[in-house]
């Protein structure tokens, strides 16, 4: 008589319903897994998001996706969990229009016209800008290797890769500058003031500069039409349709260990539930320093959350106003002649806006969704007001929509009888919706030191537990948290002697 064997599937329980959570949640469907994601919020997608009010839907998220266009190496990848390719995507003719004291410089998405524009308003720097739009051509040509996890590669392997990543690491080394010292080589006045402040700033690395335009002359780099809610939702359809189970309104407050093993969670209910592994997609400092006590770090780790730079956070106004605006860029960094005041005493020099005339679907006929991003380290300004003064909180934030209003309104005219919705996220916001520590919604900072700091996803004396939100690579964004749920269920394959496999 032959013996059955009957194969019990391993259970993966998942913390946080983000995009790393729900991409891991689907590749470990796939590759016979049986999972579990528990997100403390009523909807998944975490930072990925949208809201709507009063027929207006406001994206708090995607202004550009990578690998929404066949030569990005992140295409195939979405293509393994969504219909990528049947998606409608708009990919746009400028990163965006800088304004400031009259002078208008539009960063286009076409490199030779990008080229143009540069020499146009800086004719003195045409060495440096020349080398510049060399290097976002010579980024054109390399194919990222990002689909094997390194951490499951033996010494001859990481070899070849090493190898096979020359090119880009030829230009890294070239470019591997802060957006700062890039514009120290500049001499125009307007050039190396207004590029660091377009590009989150001047610490950030400048490859993080080249790689967007590159990504966006390969129109590689679009927007989902839809919004980036819409755009979480296709990956948890599909996760559900795997099997997975997805429960919302639950906060993970513990991660139950025995002997040095991940056992289960505990959820603020008290509620525990138990699994072969855990995984945290959730904010990398709840989970380190709360749900596991802080027990297991090494000095590395420690100086990770001591020093290492952040994101800044956000207070993103968005408007519905009652008026088309056609024939305009659909971002702009607007330096403003009158600064708004706001925390107490800082000055707010420059918005960022992002006017959504090229998606129909998020404003009734007519109308148009615009939002305003207010870069802020102050997340505790924020959250203390909104925890020891409400009524002050909502006034700040009134009087912030209102000056921004003014302010466009003085740009564009037409604008404040028109206004139909404000609504304001601050960084007390971002922390309540998503948990991420200090409001900061993209992690880690990819200034040149973080570029090349590579975050291990297991944590040192645990077993059985991975860490795989934007926390534990440096750079953040939605694409990260694809390449983080795909390399951990390779790693976890490869611990369990399976093949990994996409379909
Ligand atoms: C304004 C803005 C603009 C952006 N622009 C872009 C862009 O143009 N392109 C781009 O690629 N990216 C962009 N991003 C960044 C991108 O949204 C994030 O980097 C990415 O979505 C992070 O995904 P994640 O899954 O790693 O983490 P998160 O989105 O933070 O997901 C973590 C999830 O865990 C849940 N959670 C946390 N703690 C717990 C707990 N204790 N128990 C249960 N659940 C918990 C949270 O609710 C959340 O759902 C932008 C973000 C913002 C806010």
């Amino acid at each position: 008589m032959s013996k059955v064997v009957i194969m019990t599937k391993k259970k993966v329980i998942i913390i946080g319903g983000g995009i790393a959570g729900l991409c891991a949640g689907s590749y470990l469907q796939i590759n016979g897994y049986d999972t579990e994601i528990f997100e403390m919020h009523d909807k998944s997608g975490g930072c990925c998001t949208s809201w709507t009010r009063k027929g207006y839907t406001f994206d708090g998220c995607i202004h550009f996706l990578y690998g929404t266009g066949e030569s990005n190496a992140f295409y195939p990848l979405w293509k393994e969990l969504i219909d990528i390719q049947g998606m409608e995507i708009v990919d746009f003719k400028e990163y965006s229009q800088i304004v400031k004291d009259g002078t208008i410089l539009t960063l286009f998405a076409d490199t030779e016209k990008l080229k143009r524009e540069l020499l146009r308003i800086a004719p003195e720097d045409s060495v440096i800008i020349e080398e510049f739009i060399n290097a976002i051509q010579e980024f054109d040509k390399i194919d990222m290797p990002i689909d094997v996890a390194p951490e499951t590669l033996g010494m001859v392997e990481l070899l070849k890769l090493l190898k096979d990543m020359k090119p880009y690491l030829n230009l890294q080394k070239k470019w591997n500058i802060s957006v700062r010292d890039f514009v120290n080589k500049l001499t125009n006045p307007f050039l190396k003031e207004v590029l660091p402040a377009s590009f989150e700033g001047e610490e950030m690395s400048l490859i993080a500069m080249i790689t967007s335009f590159s990504a966006m002359n390969l129109k590689s780099a679009g927007y989902p039409i839809g919004g980036s809610l819409e755009f979480a939702r296709k990956i948890e359809e599909r996760y559900i349709s795997l099997g997975g189970k997805l429960h919302f309104k639950q906060n993970v407050t513990q991660i139950i260990i025995d002997k040095n093993s991940a056992k289960g969670i505990i959820l603020e209910n008290g509620d525990e539930h138990h699994a072969d592994i855990i995984i945290s997609a959730a904010d990398g400092y709840n989970t380190i320093f709360e749900m596991l006590e802080g027990k297991y770090i090494d000095k590395k780790i420690a100086n990770y959350y001591k020093s290492l730079n952040l994101f800044r956070s956000l207070v993103q106004v968005s408007l519905g106003i009652n008026r088309t605006f056609d024939n305009t860029p659909h971002s702009y960094s607007l330096f403003i002649d009158e600064p708004i005041i706001f925390e107490d005493n800082n000055k707010i020099e420059r918005l960022e806006l992002m006017i959504y005339n090229f998606d129909p679907t998020l404003a009734p006929a007519g109308k148009t969704t615009v939002t305003v991003s207010i870069e802020t380290h102050n997340d505790e300004y924020w959250s203390n007001l909104r925890n020891e003064d409400r009524e002050r909180y909502r006034a700040e934030k009134k009087k912030i929509a209102e000056e921004v209003i003014d302010r466009l309104d003085k740009f564009f005219g037409n604008i404040k009888s028109k206004v139909e919705v404000i609504d304001v996220a601050t960084p007390a916001t971002y922390i309540r919706y998503t948990n991420n520590w200090k409001g900061r919604y993209m992690g880690w900072m990819l200034t040149p030191k973080g570029l090349v700091t590579r975050m291990k996803k297991t944590l040192p004396g645990l077993k059985n537990f991975y860490l795989i939100s934007q926390w534990a690579t440096v750079g953040g964004g939605v694409p990260v948290g694809i390449m983080s749920g795909r390399n951990i269920t390779q790693v976890i394959c490869k611990k369990d002697k399976r093949k990994f496999v996409t379909s």
